[in-house]
Order: structure tokens, then C-alpha cells, then sequence
């Protein structure tokens, strides 16, 4: 418990919302939650990535490594061909020669559509697949003839795809140029390499739903791709998004582009195929390449969701205990703050913790000034001991020990103190603590020494009327006074009675003084075994008249006890046959209860006339009759009583 001057109130008292602290810690837990598992996530991207950069690396090189071989063989027929028309110098008298060779050679070479030869004005000469080719036909307009004629290189040339003249299939025209003995061009021969071929083998490879594999020409045409498309067959995509960005000398390189061709977004790898103008390009589709990664991911994504929900609905129910303790700490510290009682919490060794705003105004002392000098110096020396042991040992099955004692006030005055003491349970590792509830009881105590002072008096004294054996007159003035101050302080009614024997006079002359000194004993005998409370008084108040003094008893009470004592008295049947109409000994009695409050007019004489009144209209009424109040004569001053009328 936070310490605090006695008088400050807690309430609005500024400390950190628990509420917020919560909220803040759920955000950062959520936040950390978020930020340790989206690591690893992304770290899992990025190796899924690149396994597929991987794998469509591999394919890439493979199908490079295949379109090599391909173009080598058909580059291989055409060195054997050149090498027999230029060193065997082969004539075009010998074409049935040629076309045999050409036929033999195509056998070997499933991926060549047609091996052709063309003179130097591009005339076929011949062709593999027939012995008589058209003269029609003519191929000097094609590229690969036009780069031969004007190029006196010895190299092969690997073409754009066409369409074959001869066979009106796609083709890549691979060629060689044949030179006369004297270094002019005398032609070209040309491997007619299908597309189909590329195509048909391309088919063998899944690259996925998503996924492509193509082979291009350096310039950026499409040569040949799985899956088919006849329109991209031919197509110039050196804008693209591919072209655009490779490397004249590159070999390999990754990438990640839209295509152009259906718009699909890809990760995938180009090689270039080893000594010719190709390129292979493979690639898979992104969702797919990132497929495995993205279940995982929407995995993790329902777990953090339902961790986080978890977590939120777990910080709204802490915070709502909170919310729900702290209200109920206000409520108790209201009481606490306002209760006139001083409620004080300390250490079991008496060191305080805390002290309402009452602890103040009834010790003159704040908890500062306790704790500096400790609690023995605020408290008498004579109740020191008893203070101690209340809180030393206080009972632990949740009752409470009552101390009474006295607080020294500034200036040496003291004010009687009752503390109820209880032990609070204890927590580990720390000491025990009390809670007292202190009240002043300095009034009470004073009107209870009182009547202990009196209650000595009394005892000093002859108390008792010698001839009836109850309280004298004395006795009960005394009595009746300090009963009075009592219910004054306490609040308490007081009731009295005054009891006459009736027609005593006529008993005397009838039976002789001596035997009216029996009765009266008689009538003390009755009065005395009639009363049963320790504080109550049986009096002679003077003659033949009797008083019963009742503190705290109420004017039914009070009327219940007249009318016992009125039945017991006429029940003795004591003759006197004066006393018409019943014979015997008889008495009336008045009864009065007042409530006196502080700052009343009213005295305790004001009760006897009262009572007085009371028993003389019993008298009026015929005797042995109770009767109660009166009429009340005010002399002024508030008047503020509680009367049976
Ligand atoms: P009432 O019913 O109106 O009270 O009539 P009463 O005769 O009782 O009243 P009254 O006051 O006229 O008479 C009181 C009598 O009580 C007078 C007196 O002789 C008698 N008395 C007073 N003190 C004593 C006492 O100590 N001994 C005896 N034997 N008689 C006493
Ligand atoms: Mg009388
Ligand atoms: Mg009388």
C-alpha cells in the first residue's frame, strides 16, 4: 500500500492507468508475435525462390546443352555436304549423287526438316526430300541467303524461324555458304531444322500450370515454346521484358517479369545455348513458384490471428478485472476516507501504512509524524502494553481484538480510544499487517467512570432503608442523577415509577403502626424481587411511597414491570379491609420515560414530576391502577423528549 498523509484522499490521486499498462503490453506482445514469425516467413520466400531459380535454372541449361547438340548435328551434315561440293567439287549434273548423300545424312538428323542446296542466284538445286526440285522456287530473298552472298565468312549461320518454301513447316534455317574454287559464291546449303522437333520435345518437360519453356533467337524471336502457341512462333519480343535487360555476354541470368505473351506473372532463368544466336527460357509461374510458401504462409497468418484475437480477448478480460478491482478499491477507500471512525493499516510491529483522513482529527497526528517517532510516543505509557499485545496477537480466523486506550495528543491532553484490531493474511515474504478501526469513546468513558465513581459511592454508604430493605432516599437521588448524565451521553431512555400505598392512613389506625411498618417491608419485599437488571434501583422514597429507578428501559418496559409489581403486591393478600373494594393491601403507580438529549431543558426532576403525575391519576382513577406519563411542565429551552403520553 502506497504510503499517504493522514487527511489526503486517494480518490483522483494520479498513478498509471493498469488499464493502458495492459493495452500496452497486448500491442507489444502482438506487435513482437508479428515481427519474430514474419521473419522467418519472409527468410522462407526467399529460399523458395530461389530452390525455383534453382530448378528452372537446371532445365534451362539441360535444354541449352539439347538445342547445342541439335543445331551441331544439322551444322555437322552441312560441313559434310559443303565438304564434298567443294572438295569432291560435286556439279549440279551430280544432283541424284547429292540427293542420295542428303537422304543417306537425313536418316541420322530426325530434327532436320530438309537439307537443301541453292545456287548462287538462290535457285534450289537440291533438296533431301525430292530429286527433282522446283526451279520455281527461289531463295534469294531469304535472309540467310542474302547474309551468305554478302558475307565471305566460312561459318555456320543460324537464322530467324521461317517458313519452310519446300515444306511449308516452321523451320530455323541453319546454313553454310559454298564457295567456288576461286572464292566466289557459288551458294548456299542449309539445314532446314523442324521447330516441330523443339516443340515435341518441349512437351516432355512440365513446367506447370502457370510455367513456360521457350527457345528464341538471339534477336529476341520466339523459336519454339511449350505451351504451344502458333501466333508467337516467329514473334519479336526484343522489347520485351526479357530482352530488354540481358547482357550482350551474359550466360545465364534470372529473372522476374510479366510476360507479354499471356500476361502472366513469372520467375524464371535464360541460357544462352553454347556457340549459336539462341536462347532458352524457363520459367515458372509466381503463384506456383511461391505456392508451398503461400499455404505455410496463410497458416501462419490464421495462427496469428487466432494468437492475437486470443491475446486481445485476454488483455479485455484482464482489464476488466482490473477495472472492476479498481472500483472496488475506490468504493473501500470511500469508506475509508469519510468514515468517522480512523481506520488504520501497519506493519504487525506497528509501522504504519495507512491512515484514513479521521486518523487526524482524533490523534492530532498525521502518519508522518508516526512514523517518524513510532506509535509509542503518540500513545500513553499507562496503555502501551495493551496496545502491544493487541497488536502482536490479534485473533487470525478473522475476528477482531478490542483494545482500549488512550492517544497523547499535541499539548498532553488525551482522548480514550477503542480499537478493533484485525490481522490481515499474510503475504509472502512480507510482514504481517493490521487493520484498526479506532474510535473516540472519550464521552462514554467518562459516563462510565462516573457511574463507577458512583457505583464506589454507594458502596461507601449506607445504601438501604433499614425498615423495607430497599435503596433510601439518598440512594436513589444519587442514583437517579448519575442514571440521568448517562442517558443524557448515551442517548438511552430512563424510566421511573412511583408506587403510593393505597389508603395506608386507614391501615395504620385498623392494624396499629406496627403492623403498617410490616406491610411497607412487605411492599420493599415486592418491589425487590420484581426488579431483575443489576442497574435497575428499588427506592423508599419517603412515607409509604416507593420509586423504581430503570435505565435504558423503554416505557413498555417500564409499564410491564409497573403492572408485575401492582399484580405481585395485590397477590401477597395482605388484610386490609379498609381498602374497598379488594381487602387487602393495594398500591397505585405511576409510570414516566424520557429520552434526554444533549442541550434539553428537561432535568431528572422533570421525571419525577412526571411519574408523580402519573401515580396520582391512578389514584383519581380508583387506585390500584397503573398508570404512565403526564403532562411534561417545560420551563424552556429545546425540548426534545420522548414521553409515554
Ligand atoms: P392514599 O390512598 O390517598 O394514599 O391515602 P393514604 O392514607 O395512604 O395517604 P396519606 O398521605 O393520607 O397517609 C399516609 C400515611 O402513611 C400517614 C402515615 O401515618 C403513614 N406512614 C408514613 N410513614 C410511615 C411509617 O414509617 N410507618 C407507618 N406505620 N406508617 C407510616
Ligand atoms: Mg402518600
Ligand atoms: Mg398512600
Amino acid at each position: 500500500m502506497a504510503e499517504r498523509r493522514a487527511g489526503e484522499s486517494p480518490i483522483g490521486s494520479k498513478r498509471p492507468s493498469a488499464q493502458g499498462l495492459i493495452a500496452v503490453l497486448v500491442i507489444i506482445s502482438c506487435l513482437l508475435f508479428l515481427v519474430l514469425n514474419a521473419w522467418p516467413t519472409w527468410e522462407a520466400r526467399s529460399l523458395a525462390l530461389t530452390a525455383d531459380q534453382q530448378a528452372t535454372s537446371n532445365l534451362a541449361r539441360s535444354l541449352a546443352e539439347h538445342a547445342h547438340g541439335t543445331i551441331q548435328a544439322a551444322e555437322t551434315a552441312l560441313l559434310d555436304i559443303r565438304e564434298r561440293m567443294e572438295v569432291d567439287d560435286i556439279h549440279a549434273a551430280d544432283r541424284s549423287r547429292l540427293h542420295t548423300m542428303m537422304q543417306e545424312d537425313i536418316v541420322h538428323l530426325p530434327m532436320v526438316d530438309g537439307l537443301l542446296v541453292f545456287d548462287d542466284s538462290g535457285a534450289w538445286v537440291v533438296n533431301s526430300q525430292t530429286a527433282r526440285p522446283s526451279s520455281a522456287l527461289n531463295i534469294s530473298d531469304r535472309d540467310y541467303f542474302i547474309f551468305h552472298r554478302d558475307h565471305p565468312g566460312r561459318g555456320v549461320h543460324v537464322g530467324e524461324p521461317i517458313v519452310s518454301r519446300a515444306s511449308g513447316h516452321w523451320v530455323l534455317p541453319v546454313s553454310l555458304r559454298l564457295d567456288n574454287p576461286d572464292g566466289t559464291f557459288r551458294g548456299v546449303a542449309g539445314a532446314m531444322v523442324s521447330i516441330d522437333f523443339f516443340r515435341d520435345f518441349y512437351k516432355g518437360f512440365n513446367p506447370g500450370r502457370e510455367g513456360a519453356v521457350s527457345l528464341a533467337s538471339a534477336s529476341g524471336l520466339i523459336v519454339a515454346r511449350h505451351p504451344d502457341d502458333p501466333r508467337v512462333i516467329g514473334a519479336d519480343f526484343s522489347k520485351g521484358p526479357i530482352f530488354s535487360r540481358l547482357g550482350p555476354q551474359t550466360v545465364e541470368q534470372g529473372f522476374q517479369y510479366r510476360s507479354p505473351i499471356d500476361g502472366v506473372d513469372r520467375y524464371g532463368t535464360v541460357h544462352r545455348v553454347p556457340n549459336y544466336p539462341l536462347l532458352v527460357i524457363v520459367s515458372h509461374g509466381k503463384a506456383e513458384a511461391l505456392a508451398n510458401w503461400t499455404s505455410s504462409v496463410k497458416r501462419y497468418l490464421a495462427v496469428s490471428c487466432i494468437a492475437i484475437a486470443s491475446l486481445i480477448i485476454l488483455g479485455l478480460s484482464l482489464a476488466r478485472l482490473v477495472k472492476r478491482n479498481e472500483r472496488t478499491e475506490r468504493q473501500y477507500r470511500l469508506l475509508a476516507d469519510y468514515s468517522t471512525d480512523a481506520i488504520v493499516c501497519a506493519t504487525a510491529s506497528g509501522f504504519p501504512l495507512y491512515v484514513s483522513p479521521s486518523f487526524s482529527a482524533l490523534s492530532g497526528r498525521d502518519m508522518a509524524e508516526w512514523r517518524d517517532s513510532g506509535w509509542q510516543s503518540i500513545v500513553h505509557s499507562e496503555d502501551r502494553d495493551a496496545l502491544m499485545q493487541g497488536m502482536a496477537s490479534p485473533p487470525r480466523d478473522g475476528g477482531h481484538k478490542t483494545v482500549t486506550f488512550r492517544f497523547i495528543r499535541p499539548g498532553g491532553l488525551w482522548v480514550w480510544c477503542e480499537a478493533l484490531i484485525r490481522m490481515l493474511p499474510a503475504r509472502r515474504g512480507k510482514e504481517r499487517c493490521i487493520v484498526a478501526n479506532i474510535r473516540d469513546i472519550t464521552a462514554r468513558k467518562e459516563a462510565e467512570d462516573q457511574v463507577a465513581a458512583l457505583n464506589a459511592e454507594l458502596s461507601a454508604m449506607a445504601l438501604s432503608d433499614a425498615l423495607t430493605g430497599v435503596a433510601n432516599r439518598r440512594c436513589f437521588d444519587k442514583k437517579l442523577d448519575a442514571e440521568w448524565a448517562r442517558a443524557v451521553r448515551n442517548g438511552n431512555p430512563l424510566s421511573l415509577i412511583m408506587l403510593d400505598i393505597d389508603h395506608f392512613k386507614l391501615f395504620n389506625d385498623l392494624y396499629g403502626h406496627k403492623t403498617g411498618d410490616e406491610c411497607l417491608a412487605a411492599v420493599g419485599s415486592v418491589l425487590a424481587s420484581s426488579i431483575r437488571r443489576p442497574e435497575d434501583l428499588a427506592a423508599r422514597y419517603g412515607g409509604e411511597e416507593f420509586a423504581v429507578i430503570l435505565p435504558d428501559t423503554t416505557a413498555a418496559g417500564a409499564r410491564q414491570i409497573a403492572d408485575l409489581i401492582r399484580a405481585a403486591l395485590e397477590g401477597r393478600m395482605i388484610e386490609h379491609s379498609a381498602n374497598k373494594p379488594w381487602g387487602v393491601v393495594t398500591a397505585s403507580l405511576g409510570v414516566a420515560t424520557l429520552a434526554p438529549m444533549p442541550g434539553d431543558a428537561v432535568k431528572s426532576a422533570d421525571l419525577i414530576e412526571l411519574a408523580d403525575q402519573a401515580l396520582y391519576r391512578a389514584k383519581r382513577s380508583g387506585r390500584n391502577k397503573v398508570a404512565e406519563g403526564g403532562q411534561l411542565r417545560v420551563v424552556g429551552g429545546r425540548q426534545a423528549l420522548k414521553s409515554s403520553t
